[in-house]
């Protein structure tokens, strides 16, 4: 199936190819024709899964479809962290890019002074942890009685933070008739509870969770100092039955950095990252997947449309702080039953994340030292 057959429209599908995305995800293809057609859905599925996309696509495109002229918040997505609130928004800004909906986002930990501006000079679609948000509401600073879709992410996440109080004094104040999009990993009898009150007829969609799949890939971590990870990388790269090795960087500076390194040594490579132009991106996939280089060092905001069937290989440079991301980035690697390699390079300074990531897939990965 790819985009096409899903009914949207020539702006939105325009803003998905920008983004490199080919094929609907599996959760994408089963949402996105429910929530067109105006059905609740319940959704189960993990960060990484495209979730986001996949309610996030329809929403823009039904908002887009009714116009309305009143000014006020017409669509609400609650999510956890403010980490999520800033992915959630960025991936709004993506694929709603043609339309002219505005967005905000709002979380707390940040003085409310910008925020309250920018609910003021009017948002569309509005992206909000519950603590903010109800803080605003009480204020009288944010209207939410106009909401036509709401979106419930990470409910689990929310019921584990403790902020499913917040999220039912939220939800006691949208219009009861709206369209309810409750996405959760997890479904706890809290929360199947909460999925009885909240939604209306839902339609059940669900995706085998991330950290499940990332279980056939050979993993290990190499335990090495920041300033000795080029030269580590350098010997990881001398074995050359590593056809392909896709490298992930936190940094665009530091994935343009890398690739000088790795060049004054003789390995070419490319990076690909959000400074690059659009040609340059392509170039560089497509020297990629057609072997003329044999590394590729991405950013995991670039890395997001990378589609290629045989990655064997995949090195964490630096571990990403939110642990999905870690399944994300491997999950490139040992796709369709095929043999993939995760080494994960960790310094003193990431042990915290490695934790984070192994709490996540259930397992501690093996260490494995790279000789000299
Ligand atoms: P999510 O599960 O929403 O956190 O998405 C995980 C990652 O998958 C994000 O980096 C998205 O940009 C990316 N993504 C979402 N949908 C697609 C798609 N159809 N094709 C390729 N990448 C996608």
């Amino acid at each position: 199936m790819n985009f096409q057959e899903l009914n949207l429209s020539a702006p939105i599908l325009r803003a998905i190819t920008d983004s490199g995305y080919t094929q609907p995800t599996p959760i994408q293809q089963q949402a996105i024709p429910y929530v067109l057609d105006g059905k609740d859905i319940i959704g189960c599925a993990q960060t990484g899964t495209g979730k986001t996309a996949a309610f996030a696509i329809p929403m823009l495109e039904l908002l887009s479809r009714k116009r309305n002229d009143l000014r006020c918040i017409r669509a609400l997505i609650i999510t956890p962290t403010r980490e999520l609130a800033i992915q959630i928004s960025e991936n709004v800004t993506a694929y709603g890019k043609y339309l002219k909906l505005k967005h905000t986002c709002i979380f707390g930990g940040v003085p409310q002074g910008k925020q309250v501006s920018a609910i003021r000079s009017g948002a569309d679609i509005l992206v909000a942890t519950p603590g903010r948000l109800l803080d605003l509401m009480q204020q009288g600073l944010a209207d939410i009685s106009k909401i036509e879709i709401l979106v419930l992410d990470e409910a689990d996440r929310m019921l584990d933070m403790g902020f499913i109080r917040d999220v039912k004094k939220i939800i006691a104040r949208v219009p009861a008739k709206r369209q309810t999009l409750f996405f959760s990993a997890t479904m706890p009898a809290e929360i199947k509870e909460l999925t009885r009150t909240l939604l209306h007829q839902p339609a059940e969609v669900s995706v085998t969770p991330v950290s499940s799949t990332v279980k056939k890939i050979n993993q290990s971590v190499v335990f090495v100092e920041k300033g000795d990870k080029a030269a580590t990388l350098i010997r990881v790269l001398k074995d050359s039955t590593i056809t392909r090795s896709l490298v992930f960087t936190r940094t665009k500076h530091g994935a343009d950095k890398l690739v000088k390194q790795l060049a004054q040594t003789g390995i070419y490579a490319a990076a690909i990252h959000g400074n690059k132009s659009q040609n340059a991106r392509q170039k560089a996939l497509l020297d990629f997947r057609h072997s003329h280089i044999r590394v590729l060092v991405a950013t995991d905001i670039a890395a997001r449309g990378i589609d290629i069937d045989e990655l064997p290989h995949v090195v964490n440079y630096e571990l990403p702080n939110v642990p999905e991301t870690y399944v994300h980035r491997i999950g490139r690697t040992g796709r369709a039953g095929a043999a993939g390699t995760a080494i994960s390079f960790c310094d003193t300074e990431e042990k915290t994340d490695l934790r984070a990531i192994q709490k996540l897939i259930g397992f501690t990965v093996p260490v494995q030292t790279i000789p000299r």
